[in-house]
């Protein structure tokens, strides 16, 4: 086979059009409907071929074209336009810019968030799921509120896969080769011209090359690394292929370069363009962790020993974990990562044992022959944040080993509930009314949703209208998408009368698309087939099911799911009512969010950290029919939507499947269809828009993304920067002092105890009010009374001696003795009536601690 070089030749535009580049490189047009409506302007058929992509556009525009344009001076005006839109857009003050950290200290003026991958738009694609598109919402929203983020990942040459279907249902992958020059991409160039490159040891001497490509998402720069460059050997330009490609070596690189490799462009970056240096640094799950290595190296140069770095590290390191799902957690063998970090591949001052402990599993339950990036996130990110409420719980709870001695309320994990980007997701024709009707561009977002509620603004007929018509542009694509999918499955066009007849723009259409990892069940609602057909040919009240989703390439399991899914949808008897669509992305997306009326979801409980497709359904006006997991279990209220009874229950996975299964039959049959079905004489359905209206109205704010954004940046961004810079001042020297510290209490901790607890002030009858006064005798050895809290930590007991619902508070040192010992003393309020416990416990203490259990130091009576 003769290796076809390919390159694209880009346009040069007339000078009257200059502004068009920037238009269609400044990736804001994919939330931005004025901007893509310009572009669609030139002309609709060509940008229907491109499929609305605004650098294809410009470039198979020809010259005679791109003459007549620049002469047209109504166009002309509009680019003009459109350009000083969004210049105001880049370039005004935001949000942020009006904003300082509740303790009032300067926000920071940077922050880096690296990502494995990054969903903003089908044109540019470089993700896999929802944790992708999850980091492209945020970048969005950052840019929407000025935060100043810079994104950090990789370009794979041929981003994930493009998913078709055999004949007999069985998912195949191809994988087309993207080109960077035909993309919304710039190649980040020293100043001689030449393209910046970053480099990398890998062991046996080989190096690892790679150019940053530059996306602009608004205001944000997101730096993508390209490995596919021409000073590479074979196998080292592949490193950046395909996203989740290879296997466990390919991966480690892929990480190594993200990590690694991006703190470098990162670097590059800042000294081609004079960016600001990033204060935090966040990763979004563990893939990009060797950031806080090469971190370490870098203060190693400076001066700092290994462990004075890494306290100046974590300070400044935010790290969300996304999944309690184990095959969602990168593990590598230790040998493979001593290869990568030790023998003559070591990074100059950072031993080889102390990366290996960053990521070891030397707890209880740990395999001690594994290196696990979650672990090393955990260990690297004084701050760490699971992705909703039930999440963050659930996080602490499997994490907790890393803080033994602490209860898993202690362990240092918060959370921020997911939230996706509405200007990306809300249908255009639906936010025009918003931005009409409700003047949802002036008033705050809580007047704008109460718009929703009062029906003079818009009427049942009007919003039933919309969402008809959303319901109708669904079934036609789905039908072209159906169509095109047969023919690829090698059907002729003589068999596919029926695909026309396929879906009805009138029948209740429920929508089900994700990834297919087991935890999701794509087909539970396989369960009872013949109950599942008798919901979708009922002669009243017919349902009808859009479904979509990849299965990773490598897992079969997942794709004889698909394969079971697709058999019953190649049904003749319920074709019309139930297709899969193949290669559910983001282009996909944008038209089945805003054509459903409902959305289901049904993972194994509480397996599903967040889960977003549901918000972009809300926020179009979909209602949610989903087990009460991830974000739904937070904001499921009873009106806004169905909550899938789970059976978590019930140990037997069969049988918990059985009763989910009949409990969601159950309520579409008897409660989602008849609702949906009961129209007024004018054919409205009232009471279904009640429910429509009343989600609108209060999910509509809480799932927005810059919800989100705003919450990392208070409560994880402003925090991180403060402490870095708390360390980092006066050439690090509370980083020095913070690692001597701790090197100390470590040393002593084997001599601290609780000696002798003494307590009085409560007769036998104890009444809410009543103090209680503690004393302990402790034990400290060489620590002194300041290193240290002695707390009592009390609360309310149950059957099982379990202190639950607890409090810790600090006593005070009351006297000293010889060698060590110590009394302090105190009096705690009893505040709650019923079975109450307390019991002494003695833990470090020092202000440059982010939590009690930081160091998994404890000392229980
Ligand atoms: C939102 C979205 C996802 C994530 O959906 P989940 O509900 O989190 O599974 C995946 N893929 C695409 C294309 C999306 O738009």
């Amino acid at each position: 086979m003769k290796a076809i070089r390919r390159f694209t030749v880009r346009t040069v535009l007339p000078g009257e059009l200059d502004a068009l580049d920037e238009l269609a490189q400044n990736l804001r047009w994919s939330w931005h409907a004025p901007t893509r409506e310009l572009f669609a302007s030139i002309d609709p058929e060509l940008w229907a071929d491109v499929r609305g992509d605004p650098v294809a556009l410009v470039a198979a525009l020809g010259a005679e074209r791109l003459a007549a344009l620049a002469a047209d001076e109504a166009f002309v005006s509009r680019v003009r336009a459109a350009s000083e839109d969004l210049a105001r857009y880049l370039y005004a003050p935001r949000w942020y810019q009006e904003r300082v950290s509740s303790s009032g200290a300067a926000l920071p003026e940077a922050i880096a968030y690296f990502s494995p991958e990054f969903g903003i738009t089908s044109v540019l694609p470089q993700y896999s799921g929802g944790l992708g598109i999850l980091a492209g919402d945020h970048l969005k929203s950052a840019s929407d509120l000025g935060v100043p983020i810079v994104g950090v990942g990789l370009l794979y040459g041929a981003g994930y896969f493009r998913q078709a279907l055999t004949r007999d249902g069985w998912q195949v992958e191809s994988y087309p080769l993207l080109d960077p020059d035909g993309m919304p991409l710039a190649i980040l160039r020293e100043e001689d011209g030449t393209p910046a490159e970053i480099s990398l040891a890998l062991p046996g001497g080989r190096r690892l090359l790679a150019h940053v490509w530059v996306a602009a998402v608004g205001r944000v720069p997101l730096l993508l690394l390209d490995s596919n460059v021409p000073g590479n050997d074979e196998q080292a330009r592949k490193v950046t292929d395909r996203l989740y490609g290879g296997g466990g070596e390919h991966r480690l690189q892929q990480e190594l370069l993200l990590g690694v490799g991006g703190v470098r462009a990162l670097r590059a970056w800042s000294r081609l363009t004079g960016a600001p240096e990033p204060e935090v640094y966040h990763t979004n799950e563990g893939h990009a962790g060797f950031l806080g290595v090469e971190r370490i190296r870098e203060l190693v140069a400076s001066g700092l020993s290994p462990a004075e770095a890494l306290e100046a590290v974590r300070a400044a390191t935010v790290f969300t974990t996304h999944t309690p799902v184990p095959a969602g957690i990168d593990r590598f063998p230790r040998e493979l990562v001593s290869q990568y970090f030790g023998g003559d591949n070591a990074m100059e001052g950072v031993p080889l044992d102390r990366v290996l402990a960053l990521g070891a599993e030397d707890y209880e339950g740990g395999d001690p022959t594994v290196f696990n990036m979650a672990v090393m996130g955990l260990r690297f990110g004084g701050r760490a944040n699971g992705v909703s409420l039930l999440h963050g719980q659930v996080s602490r709870e499997m994490f907790e080993g890393l803080w033994p001695g602490f209860d898993s309320r202690e362990v240092p994990i918060a959370s921020v509930t997911n939230g996706v980007h509405s200007p990306t997701w809300v249908a255009p024709r639906l936010a025009a009314v918003e931005a009409d009707r409700l003047g949802l561009d002036q008033l705050s977002a809580a007047e704008a949703s109460s718009g929703w509620l009062d029906p003079s603004r818009v009427t049942d007929a009007e919003l039933w209208a919309l969402r008809s018509e959303m319901r109708g542009e669904l079934v036609a694509e789905a039908r072209r998408r159906l169509y095109t999918s047969w023919r690829e499955r090698g059907a002729s066009p003589a068999e596919l009368g029926w695909v026309e007849e396929a879906l009805s723009p009138d029948v209740l259409t429920i929508g089900f698309a994700r990834r297919v990892p087991t935890y999701k069940r794509l087909t539970l609602m396989l369960r009872d087939p013949e109950r599942l057909k008798a919901l979708l040919l009922h002669p009243e009240r017919p349902v009808q099911l859009v479904v979509a989703g990849k299965s990773h390439p490598a897992d079969d399991q997942g794709k004889r799911l698909i394969q079971q899914l697709v058999r019953f949808t190649d049904d003749p008897a319920v074709r019309h009512r139930i297709v899969f669509l193949p290669n559910y992305d983001i282009g996909m997306a944008l038209s089945l969010y805003p054509g459903c009326d409902v959305w289901l979801n049904n993972p194994l409980r509480p397996l599903e950290a967040s889960g977003t497709s549901g918000m972009k359904s809300a926020l179009n006006g979909g209602l949610n029919l989903s087990i009460e997991d991830g974000w739904w279990a937070e904001w499921y209220d009873g009106e806004n939507g169905w909550g899938i009874p789970t059976a978590d229950g019930v140990a037997d996975p069969d049988r918990r499947d059985d009763l989910e299964a009949a409990a969601l039959y159950d309520l579409v049959e008897l409660q989602v269809a008849p609702r949906f079905y009961d129209r007024g004489a004018d054919g409205v359905p009232g009471r279904w828009l009640d429910m429509v209206r009343h989600t609108l109205a209060t999910l509509g704010p809480k799932v927005q993304a810059t919800r989100m954004v705003g919450e990392y940046v208070h409560g994880l961004y402003a925090p991180a920067a403060q402490a870095g810079r708390a360390l980092a001042a006066d050439d690090h020297v509370a980083a020095r002092e913070l690692a001597k510290w701790k090197a100390r209490v470590r040393a002593e901790w084997p001599s601290v105890r609780v000696d002798h607890v003494e307590s009085g002030g409560i007769g036998d009858a104890a009444q809410v009010g009543d103090r209680l006064a503690v004393k302990a005798y402790v034990s400290l050895g060489a620590l002194s009374p300041e290193d240290v809290d002695v707390q009592v930590v009390h609360g309310h007991v149950t059957e099982a001696d379990v202190i639950d619902e607890f409090a810790a508070e600090p006593l005070a040192l009351v006297e000293s003795y010889e060698a060590g010992r110590h009394a302090f003393a105190g009096e705690i309020v009893l505040a709650a009536s019923g079975a109450f416990g307390y019991t002494v416990r003695i833990v470090p203490r020092h202000r440059g601690l982010g939590s009690v259990a930081e160091l998994g130091l404890v000392a229980n009576a």
